[in-house]
């Protein structure tokens, strides 16, 4: 890996929305990197799981400790579930821009400022960030409608405001390396690369867990978290995985092939079958 520290700036429209590269995240801490979340919207509109269904009961029925909590307390307990999230992965910069929810940019473009000022603050190498492209049938017609695609178009946008020399500011203006988006919005054949986040497995169901306010029992978040990295890591030849799709194709030095690789080209076919399964020896 690359020896230079790396500042790193994750960018959702929700708090929950970290989880999806917080593994990752957590291996870039981990080595010395500097990981900033910043979740643009407070997630108030989002996974509110239990207002939905006591609405669902006739009114008589409800539980009005539910239907009259105040939406700040709310917005509070996910700031809360955020930060503890983040802090399994060492991260403790984390900040929530309180964005008008549902997030649309043309409602808020002081949003697309807002997160201008903390590139120009932090000033990032990697931007990992919500996906701007509308993949697969069932995405077709959510993207204008939708606050993870809009969070994306305002991040982008800042990113490059925040390259761009403006008059009257003393700040000189930063460009971010390379940015990169979660595999999960993505169809599989999409992905550009996974990361082998098998170690970091049990830290992961502890983030999903920590969502509680979404309804994530601990049983539902093991599930959810064996399944989803579960199936990605099948895919690349690991027991767990994330994805990511990168903004554009890097310039490199030349052709880089990863360690992982190099050993697993030399591996004998009983050591992969215990990599990916986490199984005993076959064959003794
Ligand atoms: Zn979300």
């Amino acid at each position: 890996m690359n020896q230079q520290k790396l500042r790193f700036l994750v960018v959702t429209a929700h708090p929950h929305d970290f989880t999806h590269s917080a593994a990752t995240c957590g291996i870039h801490a981990a080595r010395g990197d500097q990981v900033t979340v910043v979740s643009i919207g407070t997630g108030l509109y989002t996974h509110n799981e239990r207002l939905h269904g006591e609405l669902m009961k006739p009114p008589g029925e409800r539980d009005r400790t539910v239907t009259r909590q105040r939406p700040d307390h709310y917005a509070k307990t996910k700031a809360e579930e955020l930060r503890k999230a983040c802090a399994l992965f060492g991260i403790e910069d984390v900040r929530i821009l309180h964005a008008e929810e549902p997030f649309r940019v043309a409602r808020s473009p002081k949003t697309v400022e807002d997160i201008r000022d903390v590139i120009l603050e932090l000033r990032p190498h990697v931007m990992i960030t919500q996906s701007p492209y509308l993949t697969g049938h069932h995405r077709l017609l959510s993207g204008a409608l939708d606050d993870h695609a809009e969070a994306a178009y305002a991040s982008l946008e800042a990113r490059t405001l925040a390259a761009t020399a403006r008059y009257g500011s003393d700040v000189p203006p930063h460009r971010v390396a390379a940015a990169y988006f979660p595999g999960v919005y993505f169809e599989k054949d999409q992905y550009d690369f996974y990361v082998d986040v098998t170690d970091w497995f049990e830290r992961r169901v502890q983030a999903e867990m920590a969502f509680r306010s979404q309804g994530h029992t601990d049983d539902f978040a093991r599930r959810r978290i064996a399944v989803t990295l579960g199936s990605i890591g099948w895919y690349a030849g690991v027991m767990y995985a994330e994805a990511f799709v990168r903004e554009k194709p890097e310039v490199l030095p030349g052709i880089i092939v990863a360690d992982n690789s190099l050993e697993r080209a030399e591996e004998p076919p009983s050591q992969h079958i215990r990599r990916i399964s986490g199984a005993e020896e076959p064959w003794k």
